[in-house]
């Protein structure tokens, strides 16, 4: 540092009076990387209690006041700092945590940058009490706005307490920029809660104003999480737990019906750090399709270990945001895991169901029991974005007397109604046969046509123009939310284009990623796939492109599409079951299910009706009055 002071004033000497660049004063420079790593009060409290972590505390304490704005401390029991660190570790890229570029790749801290004290040493006022084990007395240090104001022995505990006042004193607009002390303070308790769950094993405690907030011993996550959500204190979490030679993945899921219309209970973290990631995410959620409704979202505390060379946090400064080099094997392991954990669960309270009226009596051997979760997890040529039961239940409302109803609701129903109850029938067993029988109420007619029973009737739909529909709508809907998932090809596959469509597909690159497209430029007018839409079933990589930009081309010309609505139409097109295939009972239930969740079921994307319905009055008139 001093020799850098001292090579200033030189430059400073020497420069002749044309050169107009010069470096800038620390404190400037320090304030300049400040706006980038401290943001509002909770970027404070963030770097503060990662500090506390990396020094090895196993309790925190965490006061602030008014939002942060007027004050926050950290005192934490950890290693504390000797004299000549103390005062080191407010100098601009000082940190004991990595000394080479290397250990960036072996990082087991939070910190790394060495920049979040001096950072915030350069808005706002600071005073640390620091002190360690095997030493007498600590050290006092008060910095304002960057400046040095005091530093003393003191008498204090082992470990670090830092308080940090008035902050963004010296950059009004900054101060201004906040919001008010309750959405500041809701900032701060959410990186709070972060370490919380993070950090089960650690004792964490929270004050604001004088008020406690939290107050967490030291725990497990399973236990973390209920002291934490008291709300949720009755209810079952799910474990997860799974471990391959690349990642392990622990922690817990809520039930399907304990998820909330609010995001906020999901949590990812690799190796102890926070982080976000809509992919991953995806996963969670797709584990659980079908069983929550389309405007819920479950619960996930999930956490992942990697070994710290296969993924990269040194993506952003407020790092939350990490790259992963296996991502997509992460992706199904995450997703097959909570799948299992559902599984589990949904098969136990199927198994309560009245297990004594179970025919032949208490001493029946157990019967071969499949969860109904099996059923609806069957193929599926759909997607992995299958509307859930709610948005499902809809299109039986305008045809169904049973509307909207579960099996076993319609079950319970006709049971009501009959006078002669069938006890077997509420086996296990015997509720899938039923089941079964619903299915089987769709019938497709020379492969082309799903005929169903409705009320009153018989519903006629065509199946290549409702899965048309089906998939317009998610791809539609896939550039405005999360990417869909992509398969990757074993063997990546290289086509050759002529010129004009090669600069089209380059163009079209971006959105065709968002559909679930690996694909890049692999030399002169020639591009490799490398991964194609996990639910596309045709294997033809070539055929699909083509055929995709055909059509895309065609809605260019001729019918002046927008650029989106074109693709998600061609990519639609291309890939929907096609009249003269061949489906299943499941495939056709889903089908029906899907399209009835659609916005508009009523017609294809190109404007041909999908459905029609034949009533009772027309049959009857059809074939003859009796
Ligand atoms: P980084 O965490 O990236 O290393 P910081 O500016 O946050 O950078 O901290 C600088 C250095 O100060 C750390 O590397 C660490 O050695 C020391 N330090 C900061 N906070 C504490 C603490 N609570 N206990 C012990 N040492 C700390
Ligand atoms: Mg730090």
């Amino acid at each position: 540092v001093k020799n850098q002071k001292e090579l200033r004033k030189f430059e400073a000497e020497n420069v002749p009076m044309s050169d107009i660049i010069k470096l800038l004063p620390d404190h400037v420079a320090n304030q300049i990387a400040a706006g980038e790593v401290i943001q509002r009060p909770a970027s404070v409290v963030k770097e503060l209690l990662e500090n506390a972590l990396d020094a090895q505390a196993t309790e925190i304490k965490l006061i602030i006041k008014d939002g942060g704005r007027t004050s926050i401390q950290v005192l934490d029991n950890g290693v504390g700092m000797s004299e000549t660190d103390a005062r080191m570790a407010w100098e601009r890229h000082a940190t004991s945590k990595i000394s080479t570029a290397g250990d960036l790749f072996k990082l087991n801290t939070m910190g790394f940058r060495g920049e979040a004290l001096a950072s915030i040493a350069s808005v706002a006022h600071v005073e640390m009490k620091t002190r360690k084990h095997n030493e007498e007395v600590g050290t006092l240090l008060a910095i304002e706005g960057s400046h040095l104001k005091r530093q003393e022995p003191v008498s204090v505990m082992p470990g670090t307490s830092i308080t940090v006042k008035n902050l963004f004193f010296n950059v009004p607009a900054r101060r201004n920029f906040l919001k008010s002390n309750p959405v500041e303070s809701k900032y701060i308790i959410d990186e709070f809660m972060r370490v919380a769950l993070a950090c089960p094993h650690l004792s964490l405690y929270m004050y604001n104003n004088d008020q406690e907030v939290f107050a967490l011993k030291a725990a497990t996550l399973g236990k973390r999480i209920k002291d934490i959500y008291t709300d949720r204190k009755d209810e079952q979490l799910l474990e997860v737990a799974e471990k391959t030679s690349v990642v392990s993945v622990q922690g817990y899921v809520g039930s399907p019906d304990s998820a909330k219309k609010t995001r906020g209970e999901q949590y990812f973290f690799v190796n102890g750090r926070f982080f976000k990631d809509p992919y991953l995410n995806h996963a969670v959620v797709a584990a659980y399709e079908e069983l929550i409704p389309k405007d819920c979202y479950p619960l996930y505390i999930l956490h992942l270990e990697i070994a710290p060379d296969a993924i990269d946090v040194n993506v952003h400064p407020q790092k939350t945001e990490i790259k992963f080099s296996e991502e997509k094997i992460i992706y199904q392991m995450i997703r097959s895991v909570v799948k299992r954990a559902l599984g589990k669960y949904i098969q136990t309270p199927e198994m309560d169901f009245n297990p004594e009226i179970i025919s032949g009596g208490a001493n029946a051997p157990e019967m071969p029991f499949q969860p109904r979760v099996e059923s609806k997890q069957g193929y599926n040529p759909f997607s992995p974005q299958t509307p859930r039961n709610g948005g499902g239940g809809d299109w039986k409302k305008m045809f169904d007397p049973y509307a909207g109803q579960s099996f076993s609701e319609r079950y319970e129903k006709e049971q009501e109604a009959s006078l002669f109850p069938v006890p077997e029938l509420k086996t296990a067993a015997s509720h899938l046969i039923y089941t079964k029988e619903y299915e089987n109420s769709c019938f497709q007619l020379h492969n082309s046509y799903i005929l169903s029973q409705v009320k009153n009737g018989l519903l006629i739909l065509d199946q290549q123009a409702a899965h048309e529909r089906i998939l317009f709508e998610r791809y539609l809907a896939s550039f405005e939310n999360q990417k869909l998932p992509t398969q990757e090809k074993l063997f990546p596959k290289v086509i050759e284009l002529d010129a004009a469509d090669f600069e089209l597909l380059s163009e079209l690159t971006d959105d065709l990623a968002r559909l679930g497209f690996d694909i890049s430029a692999f030399g002169k007018n020639t591009v490799i796939v490398n991964g194609i839409p996990a639910d596309v079933k045709s294997v033809n990589e070539q055929e699909l492109v083509e055929g995709m930009l055909e059509s895309y081309k065609l809605g260019m010309t001729e019918l002046r599409l927008e650029k989106r609505e074109n693709l998600a139409r061609s990519m639609a097109r291309r890939t929907c079951i096609k009249g003269g295939d061949a489906l299943g009972a499941t495939e056709m239930m889903q089908l029906v299910e899907q399209l009835f969740a659609c916005e508009n079921p009523n017609y294809s994307p190109d404007g041909k009706p999908i459905f029609g319905r034949v009533g009772m009055a027309d049959l009857q008139q059809l074939l003859g009055k009796r």
